[in-house]
């Protein structure tokens, strides 16, 4: 019995692995022809200014619309676009339909919001091919830098640390603002604070969803914004989902929150709605503490 209960184990295993891999090359081909014929969207988060209750900025999430399989999550597809070097065609797609989108609420008079945008460590190792694209981009679509943000995540730093101190500094030299994605969960974060130039920190889901219950990811949170102040750094916490949370990230004074508590990431027309009511985050006196 034992060996019938191996086999089929190791049949099942069998099964799923070829799942997985028939899924990976359909991803794969797919992929290709999607950025063709440009099978992508973009939807917005907003982030929201603490002191203010205002929407400041919004993060840009990529996703891909695929006619059989559905909407497909960047969590999937954009290690698959990196490992294969099609993030630098999708990465120039998202950039500038995020600008243009950008620039389209600056021309309608709504208020100026900073975009953030998610930069993976394949577009910065172009070399100079990086800059260049966004200083294409930025003339084309006449966006004026101070109003972008690049989130990069400690992973992409660490890959080779030179080279990236150099995109990095070409970038600001830009007056692109640069955050630190993810920030706690990646290796020396301390490292990076004091080779790279950097604005931001965002502060992982990790710490934020569990800072109520867990005194532990409490302190880390309370240190990580101590640190950002002494630095001269702002903060942004990540995956705020509950009033909790937001009350203690008040009193412990971020700068701004990112989350399903306000807001998942919409369709340009849902954030458009956010701007045109002038949709402002009461926090109430209770949430003030
Ligand atoms: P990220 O940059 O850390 O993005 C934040 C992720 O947290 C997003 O997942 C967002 O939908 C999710 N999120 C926001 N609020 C909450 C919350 O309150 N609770 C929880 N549990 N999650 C929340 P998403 O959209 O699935 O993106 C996953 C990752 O894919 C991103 O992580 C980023 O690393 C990558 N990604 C997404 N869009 C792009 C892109 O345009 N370019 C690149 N290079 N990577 C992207
Ligand atoms: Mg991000
Ligand atoms: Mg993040
Ligand atoms: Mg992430």
């Amino acid at each position: 019995h034992v060996k019938d209960h191996n086999k089929n184990g190791y049949a099942i295993y069998n099964e799923q692995m070829n799942k997985k891999a028939l899924r990976r090359v359909v991803l794969e081909t797919n992929l290709r022809e999607a950025i063709a014929n440009e099978d992508f969207f973009l939807e917005y988060q907003p982030i929201i200014e603490l002191s203010t209750g205002s929407i400041v900025g919004m993060e840009v999430l990529v996703r891909w619309d695929h006619a059989s399989l559905g909407t497909i999550s960047p969590g999937e597809f954009i290690p698959l676009a990196e490992e294969t070097g099609l993030i630098i065609p999708l990465g120039e797609w998202i950039l500038r339909e995020a600008c243009l989108q950008t620039k389209r609420w600056q021309l309608q008079g709504l208020q100026s919001l900073r975009v953030s945008i998610n930069v993976s460590v394949r577009q910065l190792q172009q070399q100079g091919r990086f800059v260049d694209s966004v200083k294409r981009i930025l003339d084309e679509v006449e966006l004026e830098t101070k109003w972008i943000d690049f989130e990069i995540t400690e992973t992409a730093l660490m890959k080779n640390e030179e080279e990236m101190i150099g995109v990095l500094n070409e970038i600001k030299s830009l007056g692109i603002n640069i955050s630190i994605d993810d920030f706690g969960t990646g290796y020396s974060s301390m490292y990076h604070l004091k080779s790279f130039s950097v604005d931001t920190l965002k502060i992982d889901c990790s710490f934020i969803g569990e800072m109520h219950t867990n005194p532990k990811s409490k302190a880390i949170v309370t240190s990580i914004i101590k640190l950002a102040q002494a630095l001269n750094l702002k903060t942004i916490a990540e995956g705020v989902e509950v009033g909790d949370q937001l009350r203690l990230l008040s009193s412990e004074k971020a700068n701004a929150i990112q989350g399903y508590y306000f807001s998942p990431p919409v369709s340009s027309k849902e954030f458009e709605n956010y701007l045109l009511e002038g949709y402002m985050f009461q926090l109430n006196q209770k949430e003030r503490v």
